[in-house]
């Protein structure tokens, strides 16, 4: 028998799809990727990105910290005694993606440790068949496989992960560590010069390290980092080295200069790569649409279609612009919902 719906990719986007369909009885399988040392190099274990985080500030109904004060402030006086009932703490980033992911199997989702290799959507039933050599029929698919973020690659960046170095200025810019420190922005397009002048309100300098003589970002972004007194644009420069410590985590970095051999250090209290994502479509080449970057195009305006009927994307891996928890899982929700109302309308 073929499953209804398979959900593949484990971040908000994939839970939330899980979610709603195991609600509306439609007994979903979601592959969450597998557990293997390339997707911890590359960032893609299962439950997601924010599986990556520490802090998560910005979730709807999870703030940060200890929210006892604020469920005091946000429940009428005759709730207060659930508070010191139920000792509420906020949650981090994979505490949020580990309750999602009991939410999703509460309802009754089923979910497969392993990556999704290989699709055959030229057939319906369509087929998929995992890194461990599992076939799957499907009436309906989900693809929630995320973007995952481009980082330089030097072990110092690695090493202080969540101790400074960030791929997000919009998720962690507004973090106690960043502000009215110098940071740094790796990057030259449009989106290091939009998280430039977005770390600009929290940070005391932006240095924005470019490799170039001139940015790649449009000439209207390109100008408002010019005219922003607080970013300094440290022309012709790649990042050698993240510089820090085990206390402080990150301290600056070394610059290294791209028209001879000169190096600088710059002191800064983050550093924020702005130097791309990678969409995890790989297995999805020549199956569906993409972009030029290989995003999944959404074919119908307001809805989760893909070029294939029958086969819905959510999240990060069809979003190349908002790349929040948030909106991956508000197009979680979409997907479940447009594949429910397919497959109703198909009698399936
Ligand atoms: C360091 C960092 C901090 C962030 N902080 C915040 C924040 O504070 N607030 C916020 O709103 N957003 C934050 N974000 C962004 C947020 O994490 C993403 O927007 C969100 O996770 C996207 O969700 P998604 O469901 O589309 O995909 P993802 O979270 O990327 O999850 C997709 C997952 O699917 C699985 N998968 C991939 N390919 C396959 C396959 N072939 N088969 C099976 N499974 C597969 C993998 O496990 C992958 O990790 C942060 C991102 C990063 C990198």
């Amino acid at each position: 028998m073929p499953e209804h719906v398979v959900i593949v990719g484990s971040g908000p986007a994939g839970w939330a799809a899980a979610i709603y369909t195991s609600r509306a009885n439609l007994n979903p399988l979601a592959f969450e990727g597998a557990v293997t040392e390339d997707n911890r190099l590359q960032g893609t274990l299962p439950l997601g990105q924010l599986a990556l985080t520490t802090e998560v500030e910005n979730y709807p109904g999870f703030p940060a910290g200890d929210l006892s004060e604020y469920y005091r402030t946000a429940l009428p006086s005759e709730h207060h005694w659930m508070i010191d009932m139920h000792q509420k703490e906020g949650c981090s980033g994979p505490e949020l993606m580990h309750l999602m992911r009991q939410q999703a199997t509460n309802f009754g989702t089923k979910v497969v440790t392993d990556d999704i290799v290989e699709v055959d959507f030229d057939v319906h039933p369509f087929k998929l068949k995992s890194m461990g050599g599992q076939e799957i029929e499907a009436l309906s698919v989900i693809i929630a496989t995320g973007a995952r973020a481009n980082y330089l690659g030097l072990p110092s960046e690695e090493k202080y992960k969540n101790a400074g170095v960030s791929a997000c200025a919009v998720c962690d810019g507004a973090l106690p560590r960043f502000r009215n420190k110098p940071l740094v922005v790796v990057g030259g397009g449009d989106s290091a010069v939009e998280e430039a002048d977005y770390l600009s309100k929290f940070a005391s300098t932006v240095y924005l390290i470019h490799r170039r003589d001139e940015l790649r970002a449009s000439k209207i972004m390109a100008q408002r980092a010019i005219d922003n007194p607080k970013i300094d644009i440290q022309w012709n420069s790649v990042v050698d080295e993240i510089l820090g410590n085990d206390t402080d985590g990150v301290t600056g970095v070394r610059l290294k200069s791209t028209v001879d051999e000169s190096t600088r250090e710059v002191e800064a209290g983050g550093a924020f790569m702005a130097i791309g994502h990678t969409p995890n479509t790989n297995f999805l080449e020549g199956k569906l649409e993409m972009t030029d970057k290989k995003y999944l195009k959404w074919t119908v305006p307001f809805r989760t279609n893909t070029s294939v009927e029958g086969v819905f994307a959510a999240g990060d891996v069809a979003d190349d612009y908002y790349r929040q928890a948030v909106t991956a899982a508000g197009t979680g929700c979409m997907a479940a919902l447009d594949a429910e109302r397919w497959l109703a309308a198909k009698g399936l």
